[in-house]
């Protein structure tokens, strides 16, 4: 099993430090991977990255929403969107990112593409 970063993701970088098993990455280029990962083949699923996520975009495996209900004010950040967030990270640098779109509140949304981009993500990772 392995906990899944979800299209919630903006790059915050927090969870990365806490990982025991380092296993958090920032996907490289961001125009084609916009969000961080988790790599599922070393994952132990401890569950001590989900609250160090600013933007609750980590999620066990089996619970990643097919039906999210956005709270408003929150953003998704996809390859194929084109509206721009701008903040800055854990550790105050600045994130841009071109691949975003801010959530209307009551907007449902699936968030479980992630899994599958965290699949290619991990062949693309693993070069396998
Ligand atoms: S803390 Fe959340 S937003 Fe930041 S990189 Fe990790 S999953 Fe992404
Ligand atoms: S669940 Fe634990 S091992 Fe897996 S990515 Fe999060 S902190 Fe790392």
């Amino acid at each position: 099993m392995t906990h899944v970063i979800t299209s919630l993701c903006l790059r915050d970088n927090g969870c990365v430090a806490v990982c025991p098993v380092k296993c958090i990455y920032p996907g490289e280029p961001a125009s084609q991977w916009p969000t961080f990962f988790i790599d599922p083949t070393t994952c132990t699923d401890c569950g001590s990255c989900v609250p160090e996520c600013p933007f609750d975009a980590i999620f066990p495996l089996t619970e990643v929403p097919g039906a999210y209900l956005a709270r408003g004010g929150e953003y998704v950040n996809q390859v194929g969107l084109t509206g721009r967030y701008e903040g800055f990270d854990h550790h105050g640098n600045k994130i841009v990112l071109d691949t975003a779109r801010l959530l209307a509140a009551g907007e449902i949304i699936d968030l479980r593409s992630s899994i599958k981009e965290t699949v290619m993500w991990s062949c693309h990772f693993l070069d396998i």
